[in-house]
């Protein structure tokens, strides 16, 4: 597995769960707060390539690169890198039965998805992440 990123974001936010709950949409909150994942194939940019970045649909933080988003297949949003390391946190999870690293985002600790090291290019790591928890910005 890849190392584990310890990114320490800008400024961390910390907001209630009802805080939460008020500002995000109800599939938005099930991701970032309650780490639910989307289903394959439905989300709004699995199939999206336009070009810009992606910012953490919780907090505005920049998270990913257009240019560093593939098509994995997977039928989730899959990137490469993370647009900075400093971006992104990285923890242990050992749930469902598995052993994968999660992906969060390191200003407002919501549940972004997780990295694989099956990836294509230098990095060989695949981002797997749900678009709920991403907004894109041409
Ligand atoms: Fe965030």
């Amino acid at each position: 597995m890849s190392d584990i990123k310890t990114g320490t974001g800008s400024g961390k936010i910390h907001k209630s769960e009802s805080e939460w709950r008020n500002e995000l949409t109800p599939v938005q909150y099930a991701v970032l707060r309650e780490k639910a994942t989307e289903r394959p194939f439905s989300g709004e940019y699995d199939h999206s390539f336009a070009p810009g970045t992606y910012v953490c649909a919780g907090c505005g933080q920049t998270l990913f690169a257009s240019d560093a988003k593939f098509d994995s297949g997977c039928g989730w949003p899959a990137f490469s890198a993370p647009a900075s390391d400093a971006a992104i946190a990285e923890e242990h999870d050992t749930s469902h039965g598995m052993v994968r690293t999660e992906v969060l985002c390191a200003r407002c600790d919501g549940h972004l998805g997780h990295v694989f090291d099956d990836g294509p290019g230098p990095t060989g790591l695949r981002y797997c992440i749900n678009s709920a928890a991403l907004k894109h910005r041409p």
